[in-house]
């Protein structure tokens, strides 16, 4: 019986190992940073849908949220590559409009948002 208890724990730990790394490393963000310029313009909550239209000098930007994505949906940009990248979720991944000096990064809600809000 006791023999048995700790090849339990053994198998337990074999399964769930692969679990955490995975947690760690593959994180769904939760905020998206928008810079214009390199300047912080606003902080999005990817559990809200919503669509959200960004004027700068030079053009604009539609931004859309969905099922905890965010994705640039319609823009004046020439070539379109932000709308081409699609929709994007995970922690650290961007989307940028090189013409607008637009970039939107997801990031999770721990260090680098508290680093953001101090
Ligand atoms: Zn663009």
């Amino acid at each position: 019986m006791k023999k048995n208890d700790f090849l339990l724990i053994i198998i337990i730990a074999l399964i769930s190992i692969p679990l955490i790394v995975l947690f760690l490393f593959n994180r769904e963000g939760n905020y998206a940073l928008v810079k214009v310029d390199g300047v912080q313009k606003r902080i999005i909550d990817l559990n809200k849908d919503d669509t959200i239209r960004f004027e700068t000098e030079y053009g604009y930007n539609i931004i859309e949220v969905k099922d905890g994505k965010i994705g640039i949906i319609e823009a004046d940009c020439p070539n379109h590559d932000c709308i081409n990248k699609g929709f994007v979720k995970r922690n650290n991944e961007s989307i940028i409009c090189l013409p607008h000096h637009f970039e939107i990064t997801v990031i999770s809600d721990n260090e680098e948002y508290d680093a953001f809000s101090r």
